[in-house]
This record gives C-alpha cells, sequence and structure tokens, in this order.
C-alpha cells in the first residue's frame, strides 16, 4: 500500500538557492515536454511518449547548460507530472494541462530515487543536494517511492514522501443499495447525500472565504512596487494556506466518515467550473476542493476495500424524478425543490440528482448524450 508522508524542510540559504535552480529547471522541462506534445499532435496527430522525450532530453544540454546542474532524475520526473496532468484531464475533463508559469503558488520539484532519511538527526539527503534539516516528526517502514519538494507562497518548504509498506490491498467488499451511498456537488453545499444529508463546508473555512475576498479587494487599491502591496500580498499567501489546511482537515474527516460508513459511494465524474462560471474566486476554490477531496475518497476507499463507482457527467442527473423516472425539463437552476407532475413525488432538488447518482451507478447505467 502506497502512503504519503508530509514533513517541514528547513533548507539553508545555499540549498535554498540549489531548491529555486531545481523548481526552474523542472518547470522548463515540463513546459519544453508540453509543448512537444501540442506539436506533434498538430503535426503528426500521434502522442508523443514521455520515453521518447526523456531520450531527448539530454540534448538540450547543449544549450541549456544549467540544466546540468539539478538532479536529472527530477528533470524526467516533470514529464511524469506532465503525463499525469493528461492523465486527469482524460478522465475528469479538469481542463488542458497549462504552461507552468514562475509566478504559480506552489513550486515543486520531484526526486524519484537516490534520497536518504535519516529519522534519528532529522535530516534528508536529496542528489546534488545534501542533507537537509527536516523535522521528521512520523516514521514509517516501507520502501520510499518518489518524494516531492515543494516551496507554498508563504516560503515555507515541504517534502512528501511516498512509501510502500508493502502490506497487500484488502478485497473489495460486496455492496448493495443499502451499503451504498451517491454524493453530489452542490453550489450552496459542499455535498449532497443520496440519503438526505447536506453538507456544507465548515462555518471557520467559510469565514476564511470571505476574509480572502476583503484581502484581495484591498490588494487591488495597494500601488504597483509599494511596500504595503508587499505586505498585502503576503496577508494572502498566509491565508491561502490557512484556508488549504482548514480544507484538509475538513476533507480528510468527511472522507473518512464516509468510507466508514459506506461499502460503495457513488460519483459524477464532472467539472465543478460550468456551474459557477461567473464566480471565479469561488470557482478556483471549488475546483481544486472538489477533485481533492475525490482523489482522498478514492484512496481511502483502496486502503479499506471500499469502492468508488463512477458515472458520467449528465446534465438530468437534476431532471430526472427518481421515483418513476419521469424526465422534467423545466426545472431551472434556482428551483430548490420541484413536484414530479407524473407520479406526484416532491423533490429536493440536490438530494434527487444525489439519489439518481446512486441508482445509475448501481444499474451500471451510463447516461451520456441521453
Ligand atoms: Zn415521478
Amino acid at each position: 500500500m502506497l502512503k504519503a508522508y508530509k514533513y517541514r524542510m528547513y533548507p539553508t540559504k545555499q540549498q535554498e538557492e540549489m531548491f529555486s535552480k531545481h523548481f526552474g529547471c523542472v518547470r522548463v522541462i515540463y513546459n519544453w515536454a508540453l509543448e512537444q506534445k501540442i506539436k506533434t499532435y498538430e503535426q503528426d496527430g500521434k502522442a508523443v511518449s514521455r520515453f521518447t522525450l526523456n531520450k531527448t532530453i539530454p540534448t538540450l544540454y547543449e544549450d541549456m547548460e544549467w540544466l546540468k546542474e539539478v538532479n536529472s532524475q527530477s528533470l524526467r520526473g516533470a514529464t511524469l507530472n506532465l503525463d499525469n496532468a493528461f492523465t486527469r484531464f482524460f478522465r475528469e475533463k479538469t481542463g488542458f494541462p497549462n504552461f507552468k508559469s514562475k509566478k504559480n503558488p506552489v513550486q515543486s520539484f520531484s526526486v524519484p530515487q537516490y534520497y536518504k532519511v535519516d529519522f534519528e538527526k532529522n535530516k534528508v539527503k536529496l542528489p546534488k543536494i545534501g542533507w537537509i534539516k527536516t523535522i521528521l516528526h512520523r516514521h514509517f517502514d516501507g520502501k520510499c517511492k518518489t518524494a516531492t519538494v515543494s516551496k507554498i507562497p508563504s516560503g515555507k518548504y515541504f517534502i512528501s514522501i511516498l512509501v510502500d509498506d508493502g502490506k497487500e490491498l484488502p478485497d473489495k467488499q460486496d455492496f448493495d443499495e443499502n451499503s451504498a451511498v451517491g454524493i453530489d456537488v452542490g453550489i450552496k453545499d459542499f455535498a449532497i447525500m443520496s440519503n438526505g444529508e447536506k453538507i456544507d463546508n465548515p462555518r471557520h473555512l467559510n469565514n476564511s472565504v470571505k476574509r480572502l475576498k476583503v484581502l484581495q479587494k484591498r490588494l487591488s487599491r495597494k500601488q504597483r512596487g509599494s511596500k504595503n502591496r508587499d505586505k498585502a500580498k503576503q496577508q494572502i499567501a498566509k491565508l491561502h494556506e490557512k484556508i488549504a489546511n482548514q480544507r484538509n482537515d475538513f476533507q480528510h474527516k468527511l472522507t473518512s466518515r464516509l468510507i466508514s460508513e459506506n461499502q460503495a459511494i457513488a460519483l459524477e465524474t464532472l467539472t465543478v467550473s460550468g456551474m459557477l462560471k461567473n464566480h471565479k474566486l469561488a470557482q478556483s476554490i471549488s475546483d481544486v476542493s472538489w477533485s481533492s477531496f475525490v482523489t482522498k475518497l478514492e484512496y481511502k476507499a483502496e486502503w479499506y476495500g471500499k469502492s468508488i463507482l463512477r458515472i458520467g457527467q449528465f446534465e438530468p442527473s437534476t431532471k430526472i424524478c427518481n421515483v418513476c423516472g419521469y424526465h422534467n425539463n423545466n426545472i431551472t437552476l434556482v428551483e430548490r425543490q420541484w413536484q414530479c407532475p407524473d407520479c406526484g413525488a416532491s423533490h429536493d432538488r440536490d438530494v434527487n440528482a444525489a439519489i439518481n447518482i446512486k441508482k445509475f451507478a448501481l444499474n451500471k447505467q451510463n447516461l451520456i448524450g441521453i
């Protein structure tokens, strides 16, 4: 079983410089690889593989000698990350992979192997960088897989180490209508379940998001290049970090509960973006939020032998009466309640959708293109 362990790192000034070289070089390779993929596709209609790209990387050294200063495995890790971005794009339709910018809030590079962890001395040794002070507050046993070093906007560094503990994953448990739940994404609530339960974001998280809007408005009024603007930016970075932590905490609790209470969880494969077109901030927050929630559900399901059932995206989940199957085209987005003109059942819009998601998943039906 694979588990990730995340630790705070405290690099020296010199090591910070090496980190920043790695962030930069990995970004260059990522963008180069993305460009190659797009070009090859446009010219020949073909996909260029990661292995072909990796073989070409050394030829770049001639023009960009500084690439040699960093761990060559981290450079190859960039093409793997790009492959993963494409997988997510095809599976979740989350948007075509973007070119990475120096201004991205989180900078990272991966270290696929040849690093060492010293629990006694609280140090991690990375190729080309050396031993870095790291607070290894949790011990792990197993085989170290890829590690990822990241820097967040407030300036903190972390390393996340993927560990294979060698244990087999449990067999999938049986499920039926009574032990499965359907979940729908909400506009107002975070999620709605087929059993009628609605889950809102916790209040402290909502408060932080409100505060973020205030701070961003304030930032927009500060003069470019001024000290006050830098200060405002730093405040926003800190709040982003707090929101990420609060959201993570909330999602961990929720996913653990859902996994322990149900044998199977049905979800719609979807993009939240379509629903929130007019609220850019809200959109970016909920996009990240939903996909990281699904990721947590998926790996916890693996750990505990539970099933995640995915159905294709289909608008009618909100429009079909879950009792008689009547297709009600007259529902608008603002209507929270509706009564089925055919069988007379009254529905809460979101709960009805969640019930449909569960039903369709259990029937192994896919209503794409209905
Ligand atoms: Zn009906």
